[in-house]
């Protein structure tokens, strides 16, 4: 059951990244672009040093702060670091309990149930002062396909983890459809405020003003998703942003250039990086089974009967129409250094994309990285026979099969 869940929840993820990936920013860049458009947030000062970490906490000394490591990712607070440290999230007493706490998360992996098992490299962490909420509630836009259009999704449960809560009392969350060109009105954003329980006029007011430039921010800079939590409300009657997660539609990157020039690729997958160069649509998966395909759609239906022999792929690889013997040898070299792959499925319906090329890459590769995992390479249309003609006089251990299911369960079986 949960092996299963696992492969449809990777092969969910191949296909939506296969049409698109969200930029995600760090927490102290979200609290920049909040604070400018005049939502309110804790005061606080990104360090990238244990000395700086102590600068900063300098600042807040009369009343505490918090330390929270600048991961890609969500869940920080209830992680842990691969030195044992536990938390990405900590109160701060001190100067020097803050230097101390950087030096144990600057450098360090912070593993959370989003990072998967490898976790994530913290370069930054962030300083802010300290509030103590007396209640934490949960916001965010984001784009919904049964309305059609950006909702608004708010619960007066917030702090904690939203899909426990949609899952255990779904009637505590309340979404709110937005009109796409005007945004929220403000008799809407001040009943949504109400209905969520913030106690004095001043808090509801300060909460729809926030809920009605949140949807400014997602408008004008082309998010996909917007997460406040939590949004918390103080005992003297204000509102604040205290934790912020972005995700912006890269189909916009030509038009907000300064959103994009924020993107910190070390927190993304290295192979995948390394791919992009390349022009390959790579997405990493769990699996043991390396593929080469050509074509979105190829690919998926690739990893498909893959599944259906029983075999777990360890990549979505679309290596595209204008592939050229280098780009395949690029390819395969980032499907090679992958330990876990056994073996390799090349799966390729030459149209536009020629055999004879593929055929050459594969090659190449093979001889320069003396390949020692099984190759299985399915070869249909434009260039085949000279294809199949170079592998035959290469010598190499490559193993053809004209029949897709055949090939697949070899593949399968040669993975074991
Ligand atoms: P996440 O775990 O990645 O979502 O990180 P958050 O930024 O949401 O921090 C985790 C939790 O730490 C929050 O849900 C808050 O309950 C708590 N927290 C963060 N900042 C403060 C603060 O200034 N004061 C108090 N009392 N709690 C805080
Ligand atoms: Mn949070």
């Amino acid at each position: 059951m949960l092996a299963s869940l696992r492969k449809a929840g990777s092969l969910a993820r191949a296909a939506s990244a296969g049409q698109r990936r969200f930029l995600s920013i760090h927490e102290y860049q979200s609290v920049n672009l909040l604070n400018s458009y005049g939502i309110p947030t804790p005061r606080s000062i990104a360090a990238k040093t244990p000395q700086e970490a102590y600068e900063a906490a300098k600042q807040f000394d009369s009343t505490g702060c918090v330390i929270k490591a600048q991961v890609l990712a969500g869940g920080r607070g209830k992680g842990h670091f691969d030195t044992g440290l536990q938390g990405g999230v900590h109160l701060v007493e001190s100067p020097e309990q803050a230097k101390d706490y950087a030096s144990k998360m600057i450098g360090s992996k912070l593993i959370t149930k989003q990072t998967g098992a490898a976790g994530r490299i913290c370069n930054a962490v962030m300083l802010a002062e300290r509030r103590d909420p007396s209640h934490e509630y949960y916001v965010a836009v984001l784009n919904d396909r049964s309305v059609g259009g950006p909702v608004l999704v708010a619960s007066a449960q917030g702090g904690m983890n939203i899909e426990e809560v949609a899952a255990n009392d779904p009637g505590a969350i309340i979404t709110t459809p937005i009109n796409f060109e005007k945004g929220l009105s403000q008799s809407e954003a001040l009943d949504l405020a109400k209905k969520l329980g913030f106690k004095s006029e001043g808090a509801q007011s300060e909460a729809a003003d926030i809920f009605i430039r949140l949807y400014q921010i997602f408008k004008d800079k082309d998010a996909t998703q917007i997460e406040i939590n939590p949004l918390g409300e103080t005992s003297d009657g204000h509102v604040l942003c205290m934790d912020a997660k972005f995700g912006f539609d890269d189909n916009a990157e030509f038009r907000q250039k300064d959103i994009f020039a924020l993107r910190d690729i070390s927190q993304e997958e290295p192979s995948e990086v390394e791919a992009q160069k390349f022009g390959l649509n790579f997405i990493k998966l769990d699996g043991s089974i390396g593929c080469l395909v050509n074509g979105a759609g190829l690919a998926m239906a690739t990893m498909d009967v893959l599944a259906l022999h029983g075999g777990n792929p360890a990549n979505f690889l679309d290596v595209g129409g204008g592939a050229t013997p280098e780009t395949v040898k690029k390819a395969f070299e980032i499907l090679v250094s992958d330990p876990k792959v056994k073996s390799i499925f090349i799966n390729i319906f030459g149209g536009i994309m020629r055999c004879d090329y593929i055929a050459e890459g594969v090659i190449n590769a093979a001889k320069e990285l003396s390949l020692t995992v099984p190759l299985i390479v399915r070869l249909k249309g434009t260039k085949e026979a000279e294809a199949k003609e170079m592998i035959r006089q290469s010598g190499l251990k490559i193993i053809p099969f004209d029949d897709l299911d055949e090939a697949a369960h070899n593949a399968v079986k040669l993975a074991i």
